[in-house]
Parts: structure tokens; C-alpha cells; sequence
């Protein structure tokens, strides 16, 4: 289903149901401010999804609404979880997804983070 990376938050979106404990997940980590868990369908060794607490559709959303709060705390736990499974090197690559162009599925602002296996240029 493709969405637009602004307007109306669904809140029956399915990371919203995960958030609210109401569908299973695999977590990974999680603070005050964001949660980090496997992706369903992982493309690399490693596949982490990684949410802010909040409603926010995509980044171009959270980025314009979230507190400077939210916008540390989600920031943090990306890094947190990408030095904790031992990716800094040697290295990993975020993907954030935002409105139909982009392909994003799921419209609760995230951020793939993949890793594990050498991933080649996405863009040269
Ligand atoms: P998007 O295309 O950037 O929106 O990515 C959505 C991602 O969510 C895809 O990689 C899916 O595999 C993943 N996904 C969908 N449902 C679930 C779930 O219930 N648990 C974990 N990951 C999911």
C-alpha cells in the first residue's frame, strides 16, 4: 500500500498495534523515546526497524513536529542499537522510507538499519 510520507497519522497502522503491545514484535532495544526491533522480512544478516514513541507518519513529519526530546532520544537509540549488535565496523546503512516514490509501506516514521554483510554502493 503506498502512503504519503505527510498528513493524517493512522493510529491502526500496524507499528501503531506494536507500540501499543497489541501485535508481537522482536525487540531489540528500547528508551524512553523510541523502539528497535526485526524486521519481518529482513534483507540483510541484520534488519532493524527503528520507531519513535510518537505519531508521526515519516521523517518529513517528525522532523517538523517532533520535540528536540524525541528527535535526541530516536537519534540515540539508532546509534545505541547499531554500536550494541557491533556494526560500527564494519558499517551499516540506514534507509528511511518517506511517501509513495520511496515505496514506504507502513506509515509510522522509521528507519531501516541493515547490516551484516557487506551491502554494496546503493547509489554510484
Ligand atoms: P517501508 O517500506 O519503509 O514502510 O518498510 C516497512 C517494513 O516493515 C518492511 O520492511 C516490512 O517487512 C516491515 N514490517 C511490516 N510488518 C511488520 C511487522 O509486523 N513486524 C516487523 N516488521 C514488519
Amino acid at each position: 500500500m503506498a502512503v504519503s510520507g505527510i498528513g493524517a497519522y493512522d493510529p491502526d497502522n500496524i507499528f501503531a498495534k506494536i507500540l501499543r503491545g497489541e501485535i508481537p514484535c522482536k525487540k531489540v532495544y528500547e528508551n524512553e523515546w523510541a523502539l528497535a526491533f526485526n524486521d519481518i522480512g529482513p534483507k540483510a544478516p541484520v534488519h532493524v526497524l527503528i520507531i519513535p514513541k510518537g505519531p508521526y507518519v515519516s521523517f518529513v513529519d517528525f522532523s517538523a513536529r517532533a520535540s528536540d526530546d524525541e528527535i535526541t532520544g530516536f537519534t540515540r537509540a539508532v546509534g545505541h542499537v547499531a554500536t550494541t549488535l557491533g556494526l560500527n565496523e564494519p558499517g551499516y546503512r540506514l534507509i528511511g522510507n518517506v511517501g509513495p516514490d520511496s515505496g514506504q509501506e507502513v506509515p509510522h516514521f522509521h528507519v531501516h538499519l541493515l547490516g551484516g554483510h557487506p551491502l554494496g554502493a546503493l547509489v554510484s
